[in-house]
């Protein structure tokens, strides 16, 4: 009896003296591999992208959780991860509204009808609609000049869609790429603003 107690605190000895550093190594491990990516270089991607973009929030946090000791490519699958969460953020297409009767001209209905090629007045129907959107992306709100706007097409010319006020809207050439891809492609890799962030891992 005395001799079995003794086996067992002898044996209960040697698990903890065996299995406790093979758990601190396991442990170090783990902690190495869940690093961070460098606060100074998240922060400047924050501060580009709060300042394009004032109102969606992209989650750094999501991103931290990176696991890989080399620096730069921690930083290169940082800037992945923000380049999918933009292409990635939904948004709803709705009909747009229409322009006060007062700014319309004589040949504004006649040439709203669906055709492939641009309408005459198209320079004067893009600046309304920039006008109308108030200047932003209605997509991401980043702010646009108007040799910037990329004007979106709810239907299609192609499907039959027309140049009305009510079927068109302004993008940013980001989101303009976004929506008008298929669903289920990698859109984030072609962004402009994909190569935009990779800048900041060069630099
Ligand atoms: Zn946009």
């Amino acid at each position: 009896m005395q001799l079995g107690l003794a086996y067992i605190l002898i044996a209960s000895f040697l698990i903890i003296v065996l299995i406790f550093p093979l758990y601190v190594y396991k442990a170090k491990k783990t902690k190495n591999k869940k690093r961070i990516i460098d606060i100074q270089f998240a922060k400047q991607l924050r501060t580009f992208l709060r300042k394009r973009y004032p109102t969606y929030r992209f989650k750094f946090l999501k991103a931290g959780r990176i696991k890989s000791q080399n620096k730069q490519i921690a930083q290169v699958l940082l800037v992945e991860s923000l380049a999918k969460q933009f292409a990635n953020f939904s948004f709803e297409l709705r009909t747009q509204k229409t322009i006060e009767n007062n700014k319309l001209w004589e040949s504004y209905q006649n040439n709203s009808v669906s055709n492939t090629k641009l309408p005459s007045d198209w320079p004067r129907r893009r600046e309304l609609v920039w006008q109308r959107d108030e200047k932003v992306c209605q997509r991401c709100k980043r702010s646009l000049k108007l040799d910037e706007v990329q004007i979106f097409f709810l239907r299609n010319i192609e499907d039959g869609g027309t140049y009305y006020f009510e079927n068109m809207l302004e993008l940013c050439i980001d989101c303009s790429k976004i929506l008008s891809t298929p669903q289920g492609t990698s859109v984030w890799q072609t962004l402009p603003l994909y190569d935009e962030l990779m800048d900041f891992v060069k630099n």
